[in-house]
C-alpha cells in the first residue's frame, strides 16, 4: 500500500476518478498476455502530458515504481508491476491529433489502438503498415515500446521503421521532444530509435509522429496448403528469392490449423499439415502478374491446394483465423510458453528441425506459427504449470530453443521484447558488457530506477 499522502497528492493532481485503488480494478491491471500476475498499489489514468509529468514528479520524489501500460497485451510481462507501485495507464490519452497528407505523417497520443491508426490513414488514402496480430486491441504506445512487428514485416518492416518522432516524459518530470517531422535527420544521437523497444524503462511516451506511405492499389490474399512442414519451408525460401515479394508470408503448422479449423477453408480442415497465408499488394498490374508466379512456386513445391480469397469477407475470415491462433492454443493445454525467436530467413528450415528435436528430447508438444517471411516464428510450448515435472522440462526446452536460435545467428525476440520472461536470457544474446551499457543509458533517463524496474535484465 502506498502512504496516504502519496494517494492524496495523486488525487489532487488527477482528480479522484483517475486514481484507482479498488481491489477489483487492481486485479484487471495486474497481468498481461503472459498471465504473469502481481497487484499494483494504485492505477492512475492521466489525460494530458502535464498529468503524466505530475505523476512522475510525485513518484520520483517518493522513489515509487511507475509501470507504463497500454492495453496489457504484451507477451513478455512488460506491463506487469513486478515490484508493485503505480500502474500508469495511457488508455485515456487516445486522440489522433493530426494527419498530414502532404508530408505523410500522423501525430497520435500513446493510447490510440493500432487499428484506429490504420483506419484513419486508409480514410485519407494512406497506409500505416505495422500489423501485429493484436491490432484490434493493442495501443501504439505499447507497439513503440516493444518494437512490435507483425505480418507485413517481410515487405514493410516493423514499428521502428514508422516512428519519426516522440514526446517522452522522463523520470525527472521533463518532456523531451525527439525526432522530426522531416523525412530524415542527422542531428545527434538517434534518441527516437533508442526509445523504440525500451519497454517503458526510460520514459513514458506521450505523443508519437508516425510515418505513413501511400495505400497500395490492390491486395490479394491466398492460402497454400501442404502435406508437410518441409514443403512449406521450401516455398518460403523460394518466394524470398523470387522477384515477386509478398507483403505477407505467414506460416501455420498442423496444430495451429487445427485450433482455428472452423474459420478455415474446407480443404485446410481436411488434409493440411502446414499452411501459408500469403498476401501480395501494390499496383494492380504488378499484383495480377505476381499471382501466377506465386502459384507456380507453391505448386512446384507440392502444394495440395492454392486458393485465392475471392471476397472481402473470405479475406477477413482468414485473418480472423490467423489472429485467433495464439489465444485458441489454450484449447490444447492450460499453460502456453510463447517464444518469438527470429533467425536469418535462410536458416528457417534449420530452426524448424531444431524445434522438432527439442520437442522429441523434452517430450513436449510444441506448436509453431507466425511471420515466417521474416524468419520470426512463434514457438508455443504447450504444458501445464501445475504438472511440476513437465513444467521443469518446458523451462529447459526454452533455454535449448534460445541456444539453437543463437547458434543460427538469430535473436531471442523478434517482436515481443524481453520484459520479465526473457530477462535472465538477454545476456546470452548481447553479453554482459552490453547490458552494463544499457544500464548506464537507463540511468541517464531514470537515475532513481523508478521506470518499470525489474525488466530487461536481472
Ligand atoms: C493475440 C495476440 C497477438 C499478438 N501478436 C503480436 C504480433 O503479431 N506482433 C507483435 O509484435 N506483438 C504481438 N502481440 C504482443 C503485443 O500485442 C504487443 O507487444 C503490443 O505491442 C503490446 O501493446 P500494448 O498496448 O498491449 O502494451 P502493453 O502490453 O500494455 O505494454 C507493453 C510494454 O510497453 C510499455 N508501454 C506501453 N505503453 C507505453 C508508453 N506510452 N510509454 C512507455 N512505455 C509504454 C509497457 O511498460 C510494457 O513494457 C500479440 C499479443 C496477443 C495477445
Amino acid at each position: 500500500m502506498l502512504p496516504r499522502h502519496v494517494v492524496d497528492n495523486l488525487q489532487n493532481v488527477l482528480g479522484k476518478e483517475s486514481v484507482i485503488t479498488d481491489r477489483e480494478a487492481l486485479l484487471c491491471y495486474s497481468y498481461d498476455a503472459t498471465r504473469l500476475e502481481r497487484l499494483p498499489d494504485i492505477i492512475v489514468k492521466p489525460v494530458t502530458p502535464d498529468e503524466v509529468v505530475s505523476i512522475l514528479n510525485i513518484a520520483n520524489h517518493e522513489k515509487i515504481p511507475v509501470i507504463p501500460r497500454g492495453a496489457g497485451t504484451g507477451f513478455a510481462g512488460g506491463s506487469v508491476p513486478v515490484q508493485g507501485g503505480v500502474v500508469l495507464s495511457l488508455q485515456n490519452m487516445d486522440r489522433i491529433i493530426e494527419i498530414n497528407k502532404d508530408d505523410m505523417y500522423m501525430v497520435v497520443e500513446p493510447g490510440v489502438v493500432t487499428k484506429a491508426i490504420q483506419k484513419a490513414a486508409e480514410a485519407e488514402g494512406l497506409f500505416y503498415p505495422p500489423d501485429p496480430s493484436s491490432v484490434n486491441i493493442c495501443t501504439i504506445g505499447g507497439n513503440i515500446s516493444t518494437g512490435a512487428g507483425g505480418a507485413r514485416g517481410i515487405k514493410y518492416g516493423t514499428t521502428k521503421d514508422y516512428v519519426m518522432g516522440l514526446d517522452v516524459a522522463i523520470a525527472s518530470g521533463e518532456i523531451i521532444s525527439i525526432g522530426t517531422r522531416a523525412p530524415r535527420s542527422a542531428a545527434g544521437y538517434d534518441l527516437t530509435r533508442l526509445m523504440v523497444g525500451s519497454e517503458g524503462t526510460m520514459g513514458v511516451i506521450t505523443k508519437a509522429i508516425l510515418r505513413l506511405i501511400p495505400l497500395p492499389e490492390k491486395t490479394i490474399t491466398v492460402t497454400a496448403l501442404f502435406s508437410g512442414m518441409n514443403s512449406a519451408a521450401s516455398v518460403i525460401s523460394l518466394l524470398l528469392k523470387s522477384p515477386v515479394r509478398p507483403s505477407v508470408l505467414e506460416f501455420l503448422d498442423r496444430e495451429s490449423i487445427r485450433v482455428v479449423r472452423d474459420l478455415l477453408p474446407l480443404k485446410a480442415r481436411e488434409k493440411a499439415e502446414a499452411m501459408l497465408l500469403i498476401e501480395l499488394d501494390g499496383p494492380e498490374g504488378t499484383v495480377d502478374k505476381g499471382l501466377p508466379k506465386i502459384e507456380e512456386i507453391c505448386k512446384r513445391s507440392g502444394a495440395l491446394d492454392f486458393e485465392v480469397a475471392s471476397t472481402s469477407s473470405d479475406r477477413e475470415r482468414l485473418w480472423t483465423a490467423r489472429r485467433s491462433v495464439s489465444p485458441a492454443l489454450y484449447k490444447i493445454n492450460p499453460t502456453k510458453i510463447n517464444e518469438d525467436v527470429v533467425v536469418p530467413r535462410s536458416r528457417l528450415s534449420e530452426l524448424i528441425v531444431e524445434i522438432e528435436n527439442i520437442s522429441l528430447k523434452y517430450k513436449l508438444q510444441i506448436v509453431s506459427f507466425g511471420h515466417a517471411g521474416d524468419g520470426n516464428l512463434h514457438i508455443n510450448i504447450m504444458t501445464d504449470e501445475k504438472n511440476h515435472e513437465e513444467f521443469e522440462r518446458a523451462k529447459k526446452a526454452v533455454k535449448a530453443l534460445f541456444e539453437a536460435t543463437l547458434r543460427l545467428n538469430g535473436s531471442i525476440s523478434g517482436e515481443h521484447g524481453i520484459g520479465v520472461t526473457k530477462a535472465s536470457f538477454l545476456s546470452m544474446e548481447v553479453g554482459k558488457m552490453a547490458i552494463e551499457i544499457m544500464k548506464g543509458i537507463k540511468k541517464a533517463f531514470d537515475p532513481n530506477n523508478i521506470l518499470n524496474p525489474g525488466k530487461l535484465w536481472i
